[in-house]
């Protein structure tokens, strides 16, 4: 169970909030009787149930562990906007794989197009979805999902990371194009990385070239097309076969 600083009070920690139906009524578990709570700077407790009410669950912290699942490296999935509930399953997975933080944007060929009201109704959803996979997948941290930004603001938000790389399927060799391997072995831990993937219909030549002149490399995710919910699920299956045992 993933809980903020402020749950924190020396050696107990309380769970508020949907989680409680969750340990009570779901995991049906009562006093004495241990869970795991990942406290969202990113360390996770070995905790004993002490009380349990309507309203919260009492934990007496056991012992704390030090098994940290983060990938060593910070992977920001910027996802070009895809149809239906395609972005749910980019959302669910990547945590699964340790991306750090999701930004779906809005490309020229994204077909569905979101304004904030819509954003806003989806954020919930979202955020129940990274927070039950990371707690699935036993992550000691929850990734941030980003509001749908403009391809503008997805460039200049990129100014804040190390690497920058751009899955692209037509890139002969130019002077912008990295083996994907190549890139991957530039990163070191504790990097950040802005990896961007194109919607069904692929990224425009013109969003390509702002791409490159903002210091992207256009990587290849091997010579077969990869539906652009695989896309960045490839991506972070390579960056954790390099940085992960
Ligand atoms: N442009 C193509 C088309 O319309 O037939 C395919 C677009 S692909 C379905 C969606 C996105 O996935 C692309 O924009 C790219 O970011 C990524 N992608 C899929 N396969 C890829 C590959 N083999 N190499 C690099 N990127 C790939």
């Amino acid at each position: 169970y993933f809980v903020s600083e402020e749950n924190l009070l020396s050696d107990k920690i309380v769970i508020k909030g949907e989680d409680v139906h969750h340990i009570v009524k779901v995991m049906r578990m009562n006093e004495g009787d241990k869970i795991i709570c990942n406290v969202l700077d990113g360390r996770a407790a070995v905790c004993q149930i002490q009380s349990v009410s309507d309203a919260s669950v009492v934990t007496t912290v056991l012992t704390w562990e030090t098994n940290y699942t983060q990938l060593p490296i910070n992977v920001t999935i910027a996802q070009g906007l895809p149809k239906g509930d395609k972005l749910e399953l980019v959302l669910q997975k990547g945590t699964e794989l340790g991306a750090h933080e999701f930004l779906p944007f809005q490309a020229q060929r994204s077909i569905v197009k979101w304004d904030s009201k819509k954003m806003k109704k989806k954020m919930e959803r979202y955020r129940k979805i990274v927070k039950e996979a990371s707690e699935q997948s036993h992550r000691n941290n929850v990734p941030s999902i980003l509001s749908v930004a403009s391809f503008t603001e997805l460039l200049t938000y990129s100014s804040k990371f190390n690497h920058k790389i751009v899955a692209f399927e037509e890139e002969a060799r130019s002077p912008h194009y990295r083996k994907l391997s190549e890139a991957i072995n530039q990163m070191k831990p504790n990097e950040s990385i802005l990896a961007c993937v194109g919607p069904e219909g692929g990224f425009s030549d013109e969003e390509i070239q702002s791409l490159k002149k903002h210091g992207f490399h256009t990587v290849r995710l091997g010579p077969r097309i990869l539906r652009t919910e695989t896309a960045p699920l490839y991506l972070l299956a390579c960056i954790s076969y390099h940085f992960e045992e």
